[in-house]
């Protein structure tokens, strides 16, 4: 056997020499070839066949005496771990530990593994660059003759992948149970699972959506610049979040809040992409029906006294950085008191309110009414010259004065004015109150006309 351990280290640079190794080769009880009765040259060919094998195994495999100090490492072990033979050998596997796996799991290696049975289990490991990886391992206790342990092979496997698959898929599963509406799809976007909420808000079942894209959502109400900037921001940061309008599978369209995520793997390329959303129609309503109470007068529905105004302001920044003009006109309602005097306070509110609506239907969609106060209101006419104003005006008294409101016969006054260069917004209203004034002082149902120097 001499001649063995000498010529051993030639081929077998990365072993420590081992006195158990040894006894292995010399055994005759061994398990194995009958080493002792082999011709020496066979024995030297077995031996480095087995080595050559261990050698190139796609297992990172160990060997370690049985405190645990490294003995031999293959290929494969240093192509996991980055380090080199020299680093390795002699040293324990706590170099490739990485602290996260927890001490339990070390204590019930050792504990199965000093009563000779062999241990399996995963470990979280680092490597020489400080990356960490997962492997499962097997360790099965050598024997020798005598049946006492002398050594541990170590072999394993990289499980880094399936451990981030396993990470991620509790992660979805969480993302899935917050109730939001969830859509997962792989990198092309081909849909890969949606939930209930999801089917509850798109009416979609998961067969029903299964390997299509979410272009089968598309509503038509955006337009290609929005959904290039959708994507841009979402390749770019990973995330994209916001307001989209969406069609369920009866055809309607509704507004969703909707968060995309990009899911990557280890290479930083992207695995798949995560949707979270929900319906916001309802807020929706409830926001323009807040916008709507702030914004509008409550018993004839036309905009209060302050949209007016603010509508105004924005008329006036508008005109003083364009050519356009616009026009302005306040009408009063003719001897409204004795409306009420004769018919009661309730009529003359109804008068008011069929007044409003009978205006709001001659008005173009940019124009708009405000009840000034009282029985008193403004209109703000767009692109409109005192001349375009005043022929509105005269068709507007004309409209009223023939129309019956809740029966009654009744009359209003105008007064237009058109904004001229430099106006502030009290300016622009004085003249158009004294032309109402002036309506009024002339004898009641007619324009009143604002002076071109007044
Ligand atoms: P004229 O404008 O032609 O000079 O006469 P008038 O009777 O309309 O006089 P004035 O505009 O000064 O009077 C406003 C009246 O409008 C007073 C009030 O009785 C009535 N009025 C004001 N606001 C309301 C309202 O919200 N509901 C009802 N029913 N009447 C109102
Ligand atoms: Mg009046
Ligand atoms: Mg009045």
């Amino acid at each position: 056997m001499k001649d063995l351990r000498q010529n051993k280290s030639n081929y077998t640079e990365g072993f420590v020499k081992t006195d158990g190794l040894d006894s292995t080769l010399t055994d005759s009880a061994t398990p194995g070839p009958d080493w002792a009765s082999a011709d020496l040259d066979i024995l030297r060919a077995k031996f480095y066949q087995l080595y050559i094998a261990v050698e190139q195994s796609p297992a990172a495999t160990a060997i370690t005496d049985t405190d645990g100090r490294i003995e031999y490492v293959n290929q494969r072990f240093l192509d996991v771990t980055g380090y080199t033979r020299e680093e390795l050998v002699g040293k324990t596997p706590a170099m490739i530990q990485s602290g996260m796996t927890p001490g339990d799991v070390y204590r019930d290696m050792w504990q199965t593994l000093r009563s000779g049975r062999v241990w399996r289990g995963e470990l979280q490991n680092r490597k020489k660059n400080g990356e960490l990886y997962w492997e499962a391992e097997t360790i099965t206790p050598v024997r020798d003759d005598s049946g006492e342990v002398v050594s541990f092979v170590a072999v394993k496997e990289d499980i880094t992948e399936r451990r981030r698959q396993e990470e991620e898929l509790k992660l979805l599963a969480s993302v899935f149970q917050t109730g939001q509406a969830t859509l997962i799809t792989d990198a092309d976007m081909r849909i890969e699972r949606v939930n209930q909420a999801f089917t509850d808000i798109t009416g979609y079942s998961e067969e029903d959506v299964i390997g299509l894209t979410p272009k089968l959502f598309k509503s038509g109400r955006h337009d290609k610049a929005f959904y290039v900037g959708l994507w841009n921001e979402l390749l770019e940061t990973g995330h994209w979040q916001g307001e989209i309008w969406n069609r369920n599978k009866y055809g309607e369209t509704y507004p969703l809040w909707q968060s995309i995520t990009a899911v990557y793997d280890t290479n930083g390329e992207v695995r798949r992409y995560i949707a979270v959303f929900h319906n916001i129609a309802e807020r929706k309503r409830m926001e323009s029906e807040l916008e709507h109470q702030a914004t509008r007068d409550h018993l004839t529905g036309a905009h209060n006294r302050r949209a007016f105004d603010t509508a105004m302001r924005k008329a006036i920044r508008q005109a003083e950085r364009s050519d356009n003009t616009f026009s302005l006109l306040l009408f009063d309602i003719d001897h409204f008191k004795s409306v009420n005097d004769q018919h009661g306070h309730e009529t003359g509110d109804i008068i008011l309110q069929r007044l409003a609506a009978l205006i709001g239907q001659t008005l173009r969609s940019t124009d708009l009414l405000a009840r000034w106060g009282g029985e008193e209101f403004a209109i703000l006419l767009q692109d409109t010259s005192a001349q375009g104003g005043t022929i509105f005006a005269e068709r507007l008294r004309q409209q009223v004065a023939e129309t019956r409101l809740h029966g009654l016969a009744v009359t209003i006054s105008l007064g237009i004015t058109e904004y001229r260069r430099g106006d502030s917004p009290e300016a622009l209203l004085a003249r158009a109150d004294s032309a109402l004034y002036r309506a009024k002082r002339a004898g009641r149902n007619r324009v009143g006309i604002a002076d071109a120097n007044a």
